[in-house]
């Protein structure tokens, strides 16, 4: 039976604030399930999330399951790329725009591809922070007219690498991070023979706010200080490679919250540019990094999960901003560059899994009925639970105070053997009944003294999930990440059940608590109620910028089986799977850790046939047990429901 109360799918959408996170993506549909319109040019494609999973299911693929939207990676490229365009035209901006991905945001094979192929028509390129993507970078960036920008810290292999891709006919720019490396690089394309093409990542003054904001300012890990960038110039001229020097590249943070640092950082690197044209460097490019931010808590703030611009007026500043100052100066317009990552590619994955159990708050009561002889403190909480229950109580506040003050007593009493087990689990039982009253009887108001505020979160229940924190959430542990977590069903009825979530793990910070709720940020979460022998789903979304690759292998849970959607151009409502990427199995873990898993299966089965001489196992069923030992070392990591 569904609740039959008034709740609409709109009062969901106040709830869990969807279309405030999902960029025109995601919808909760008239059914009350997840929608996903992953093509933002086609708003007629309308996958309901329900039907992913059902085929998902069917194929008998292991829960939890990374989804991968592969059209709104697309869309998210050809958004910021026309965005680009439109306004460069709008502003008569007299150069380009040539942006670049930058893989450390998610390395995954099929992630790349389908940025630089939904990228081919834009010349859009790739950017690479270390060796290995460096590596990557050059076998998968072969459009000649697109940039291969190389950040990072580099050593001689990685110069030479650069020059290799030159000698290809790339344009790859290194970015020399610190002094040293311009001399390494000088000295490798003399010795190569190969013309480089060269950036100055300048330290800048402007810091951006936010998490990463030490990306900016004086103590800055990465860029060269004014003075060694009019040195490195220098050092190009006397060398005669003042051609080489093409580009100026600044990045003050990932996801920037407030577009004021992006105004500020655009007008600072703008007059670098042009002084440095007025030495006589005529730079063909300036690269603003990246930072572009994604709304996660739909706050449309300069919170740390929030962004207070879009990705529009984002655009309009870095253009109009490099525009203004250069007319002013009287210099060129330099072809625009942004190493946008979190913006391309937070939107196109999302994890799923489902609900295995529930752990409430103060679900096991005991009798609290009278006894001879019981000690005071029962007594005393019971009589306090019986006058607020029949109305006796005006002062909430002081039954709040008294119920916490004779609990911790009890648990005082309990270990220097005052009072009995029996005794404890009486009071406990009347002390959450007391809370439960209380909680009743401040929900919706509006003024809820301070002691009293944490009663939601610590009558809620905890939703344990079928998932890792670690592996799939790891800025959510790590630096308070809010990510958006909806139900992928059920959201026309109302739900009924304030949570939290638990994770698989064993530790007691493998938790959710911080969810995008209402109008903000909530520790507690209402989900539906889990009904027996009817799995109930929910999706953390927005996971695919970093979380994808950062996850580590915590519990040995390791990666995540994987779906890759696609559209149907034909028929908008339907979808193909193209890919199922199989997870960690718990041999592949091991591997890793240095096991060795067929010689443990060896060592298993030795023991169990021992059993068999013994006389205590039968060789049937030892045959069975060194299967289900193998087999489950062959299996999946997570729970199996
Ligand atoms: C991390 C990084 C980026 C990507 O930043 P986003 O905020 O994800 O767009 C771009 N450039 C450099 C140099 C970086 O270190």
């Amino acid at each position: 039976m569904k609740d039959t109360s008034d709740w609409t799918i709109q009062d969901a959408e106040k709830l869990y604030g969807v279309s405030r996170w999902g960029a025109g993506y995601f919808e909760i549909g008239e059914n009350g399930n997840l929608h996903v319109m992953p093509d933002f040019k086609n708003p007629d494609v309308r996958i309901d999330f329900k039907a992913v999973l059902d085929e998902i299911i069917h194929e008998g693929i292991q829960l939890p399951v990374v989804v991968r939207f592969h059209d709104i990676l697309r869309s998210q490229v050809a958004n910021l790329n026309e965005l680009f365009q439109s306004t460069i035209k709008e502003a008569d901006y007299q150069a380009s725009y040539m942006g670049v991905y930058p893989v450390k945001v998610n390395q995954m094979r099929e992630v790349v591809e389908e940025i630089v192929d939904a990228g081919t028509d834009y010349n859009f390129g790739l950017e690479a922070g270390s060796k290995a993507e460096l590596l990557t970078v050059l076998a998968h960036n072969t459009n000649e007219e697109s940039l291969t920008i190389l950040n990072g810290y580099k050593d001689t292999e990685f110069m030479q690498l650069a020059l290799l891709g030159r000698k290809l006919g790339r344009k790859i720019i290194v970015v020399v991070e610190k002094f040293s490396e311009l001399l390494a690089v000088v000295k490798q394309a003399k010795q190569l023979q190969v013309e480089p093409l060269i950036g100055l990542r300048s330290k800048m003054t402007v810091k951006g706010r936010g998490k990463w904001e030490s990306s900016g300012g004086d103590r800055a890990k990465f860029g060269l200080t004014i003075s060694e960038i009019i040195n490195a110039a220098r050092y190009l001229r006397e060398h005669d490679m003042d051609h080489c020097l093409k580009l100026l590249h600044f990045h003050i943070g990932s996801q920037l919250t407030d577009i004021r640092a992006v105004k500020e950082a655009v007008s600072e690197g703008a007059r670098i540019y042009a002084e440095l044209h007025r030495m006589g460097f005529e730079l063909e490019y300036v690269d603003v990094g990246g930072g572009l931010g994604i709304d996660y808590d739909g706050t449309k703030s300069t919170s740390d999960s929030s962004r207070n611009y879009n990705m529009a007026e984002y655009v309009a500043d870095v253009v109009y901003g490099m525009k203004e100052m250069c007319d002013l100066e009287g210099v060129p317009h330099p072809n625009l560059v942004s190493e946008s990552g979190r913006a391309l590619t937070a939107h196109h994955s999302c994890v799923i899994t489902e609900i295995v159990g529930e752990i409430k708050a103060n679900s096991s009561q005991v009798d609290t009925r009278q006894i001879d002889g019981e000690h005071v403190l029962v007594r005393n909480i019971r009589a306090l639970y019986d006058s607020l229950q029949s109305g006796g109580e005006s002062n909430l506040q002081e039954v709040f105070n008294d119920a916490s003050q004779w609990k911790e007593q009890a648990t005082d009493a309990f270990k220097l053997r005052v009072i009995s087990l029996d005794e404890l689990g009486k009071i406990e039982t009347l002390y959450w009944q007391i809370m439960t009253i209380l909680q009743q009887h401040y929900a919706g108001a509006d003024f809820v003294p301070e002691e009293l505020q944490e009663l939601d979160y610590n009558l809620s229940s905890q939703y344990l999930c079928n998932f890792s924190v670690f592996q799939s959430a790891a800025d959510t542990w790590a630096i308070d990440q809010v990510l958006p977590v909806v139900p992928l069903t059920r959201m026309d009825e109302k739900p009924t059940v304030n949570c939290s979530l638990v994770d698989i793990t064993c530790d007691s910070d493998g938790k959710i608590d911080s969810f995008v709720c209402g109008q903000g940020v909530s520790d507690v979460l209402p989900l539906h109620e889990i009904k027996a022998g009817e799995p109930y789903y929910i999706g953390m979304f927005l996971t695919g910028a970093y979380q994808d690759v950062m996850g580590d292998m915590h519990n040995l849970f390791g990666r995540l089986n994987e779906v890759h959607v696609f559209s149907y151009d034909d028929d908008p409502q339907d979808f193909y799977i193209e890919e199922v990427v199989h997870g960690s199995s718990v041999e592949s873990v091991l591997d890793i850790m240095q096991y060795n898993p067929a010689a443990m299966a060896r060592d298993m089965k030795r023991m169990i046939d021992a059993q068999i001489s013994k006389g205590t196992m039968r060789p049937r069923e030892a045959v069975k047990w060194t299967d289900f030992y193998e087999d489950c070392l062959r299996g999946y990591t997570y729970l199996k429901i």
